[in-house]
């Protein structure tokens, strides 16, 4: 049987792989739905490649540009405009597969809808996981939704834990499991020291020596935040505590993340750096399909090297255990901020080394407020508005 597959987030960078996979393999999977946000014209390509019946786009103007890039002949696949479009595509029956490739808290809405409809959902939008965390998991757990970990570290974890062919969702850890190791290249600052990097351009922040990734989550693991929201994901993915979660910097970007047992066995994924992997492995899960990434030559790649991040070299990842062991607040203030703080710096608003300053008063500005109950997803949507609208101010001054 075929499997039917939306695709949020067609345009950009997971989104381009999830669909270079798909393509791999048009006995298993068809298109159903795509999504973008901008770049109208790379979704028009998408959409005549993958005979999609679905496109949603954000505004009338951008279904406008759609239909004029479109033109006449093949039959237009049906528009759809708005967020609501979006979520209420995400959660439609005409899909068992939704890959959320959104970048930022505005992929929460159709990861949560793809969730509470019950479908396999690829979570590849981390942002939506610090977010809202909670609530995320209890749809998935509520509706009984597949939840497969796209964020390569998350997903060699997910490997490297015993799952028993189910991808549900844990309340506690695995039984026998010490400590989860998240594995980071350290980005391309890796070797300068914090106080150096006043004027780094966003060229500089996004030119990954590893990975090819979009803007933003390129500036984020520069920073290394990417690896902060990366350890509250994996928090809420695999039920750990903060405490049992740890960083380990690896510049070869070879293995992926690892597993420690009671024992004192370490389990380890290991691949190339390519997306298209953690992609395939979630489509076919439990089963293993082609997803065009090379064979890792191991005796090629020579060496692989380890070492202990340094907290006072890279602040965000400081701020991120901080915001995971104060709560929910802080965790949406902390991507808030960040989401803020990155967007002005790669319009040149705001300097590299302000980044984790504007994050830093933004935590301590919501930790302030009252506590709040977080039970449904405008709980969250208002806090997070909140902290972008201090972050905004923050970065206008
Ligand atoms: P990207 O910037 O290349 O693509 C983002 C996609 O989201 C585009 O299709 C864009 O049109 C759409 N989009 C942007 N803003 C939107 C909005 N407000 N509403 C609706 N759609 C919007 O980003 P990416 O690198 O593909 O990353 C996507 C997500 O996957 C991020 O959350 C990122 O952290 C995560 N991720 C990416 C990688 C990677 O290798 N690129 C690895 C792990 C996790
Ligand atoms: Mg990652």
């Amino acid at each position: 049987m075929v499997a039917r597959v939306t695709v949020l987030g067609s345009t950009g960078s997971i989104g381009q792989s999830t669909l270079d996979v798909l393509a791999r393999h048009p006995d298993k999977y068809a298109v159903h739905a795509l999504s973008a946000y901008s770049r109208i014209e790379v979704l028009v390509a998408q959409a005549r490649a993958t005979s999609a019946s679905v496109v949603v786009v954000p505004t009338d103007a951008a279904a406008r540009e759609f239909r004029r890039l479109w033109g006449a002949g093949a039959p237009l696949p049906e528009l759809r405009v708005g967020s609501q479009a979006l979520a209420d595509t995400a959660g439609d029956d005409q899909s068992q597969i939704v890959m959320a490739a959104i970048v930022g808290a505005a992929g929460l809405p159709g990861a949560l809808a793809a969730a509470r409809a019950g479908k396999r959902v690829l979570l590849a939008n981390k942002e939506a996981l610090v977010a809202a965390g909670s609530l995320f998991m209890a749809a998935v757990q509520s509706s009984g939704a597949e939840l497969l970990p796209i964020d390569s570290e998350h997903n060699a974890i997910f490997q490297c834990l015993p799952h028993h062919g189910r991808a549900g969702v844990p309340t506690e850890p695995s039984p026998g499991v010490r400590r989860l190791i998240l594995t980071a290249s350290g980005g391309p600052f890796r070797e300068r020291k914090w106080s150096d990097l006043a004027a780094v351009t966003p060229e500089q922040a996004c030119a990954h020596p590893n990975w090819s990734m979009g803007r933003k989550i390129s500036v984020d693991s520069a920073t290394m935040l990417n690896k902060g929201l990366e350890v509250v994901e994996a928090h809420w993915l695999f039920a750990m505590p903060p405490e049992r979660i740890s960083v380990v910097i690896h510049p070869q970007s070879v293995v992926h993340s690892m597993v420690e047992y009671d024992d004192g066995s370490v389990i380890a994924q290991l691949g190339q750096p390519d997306m298209r992997s953690p992609i395939a492995y979630g489509l076919g899960f439990p089963d293993r399909i082609a997803s065009g990434v090379g064979m890792l030559d191991l005796a090629a790649a020579g060496r692989l090297d380890f070492s202990e991040p340094d907290l006072a070299q890279f602040p965000c990842l400081r701020l991120s255990f901080e915001a995971l062991r104060s709560g929910q607040v802080a965790c949406i203030a902390l991507n808030a901020a960040n989401e803020i703080a990155v967007e002005a710096f790669l319009s040149n608003k705001l300097p590299y080394t302000h980044i984790p300053a504007v994050i830093e008063k933004v935590l301590v500005k919501m930790q302030g407020i009252q506590p709040v109950a977080i039970n449904v997803i405008d709980d969250v949507l208002n806090l997070d508005l909140e902290a972008r609208r201090y972050a905004q101010q923050l970065v206008s001054l």
